[in-house]
């Protein structure tokens, strides 16, 4: 309550969103449609501790997000999209429906955010924890433009539930949050 100067208000804005949530401020979290409460396997609880490390972030006057350094963030995320199967000679494959044949092709996503990588990204094919309990179950943030955000977010996660992967990373994270958590919640207690 301190923390977040009062209670902290979902709201079920039933609008069908390609993102899950959005956090409006330090205690008001919207979620859209696509969120599927009551989704099983500890996930959704999971997803809205996630949203609620945004709103601590942002009950920090996001003090938390600069505690994040370059170490702690993910690689700029990879997604796949259909591309057209060509032969030797340069010509497009056909299928016996005489379509073109497509394959999945690795892309990077650099400069803006696709909101459909989101999605795609989830096939985890290529899938890395670095450093988290889990894929696509334990990391939520999606966005190359919030990176520490959505990094501090989904360390929020594994803070909360004590819960890491394996690796350096996994131990790098548990030791940033172990070390910043006190000093961050004390900073909005006090603010
Ligand atoms: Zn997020």
């Amino acid at each position: 309550m301190k923390i977040h100067k009062g209670v902290i208000t979902f709201k079920l804005t039933g609008e069908d969103k390609s993102n899950w949530a959005i956090t409006k401020s330090n205690n008001e979290i919207w979620i859209h449609k696509g969120a599927k409460i009551g989704n099983d396997e500890g996930i959704y609880q999971r997803f809205i501790t996630h949203e609620m490390g945004h709103a601590f972030n942002n009950a920090t006057d996001w003090e938390a997000n600069s505690t994040i350094t370059a170490d702690l963030e993910r690689p700029i995320r990879t997604y796949y999209e259909s591309e057209e199967v060509v032969n030797k000679k340069g010509e497009t494959v056909l299928d016996k429906h005489g379509n073109p044949v497509t394959t999945q092709v690795e892309r990077m996503e650099i400069d803006h955010y696709d909101e459909d990588a989101a999605i795609l990204y989830r096939s985890e094919s290529k899938y890395h924890y670095y450093g988290y309990a889990g894929g696509s179950n334990w990391q939520f943030g999606y966005d190359p433009n919030n990176r520490q955000g959505e990094e501090f977010a989904d360390m929020y996660v594994g803070w909360v539930f004590g819960k890491w992967g394996a690796g350096d990373m996994a131990d790098a994270r548990r030791s940033h949050m172990d070390e910043v958590m006190p000093e961050l919640v004390k900073y909005a207690y006090d603010k």
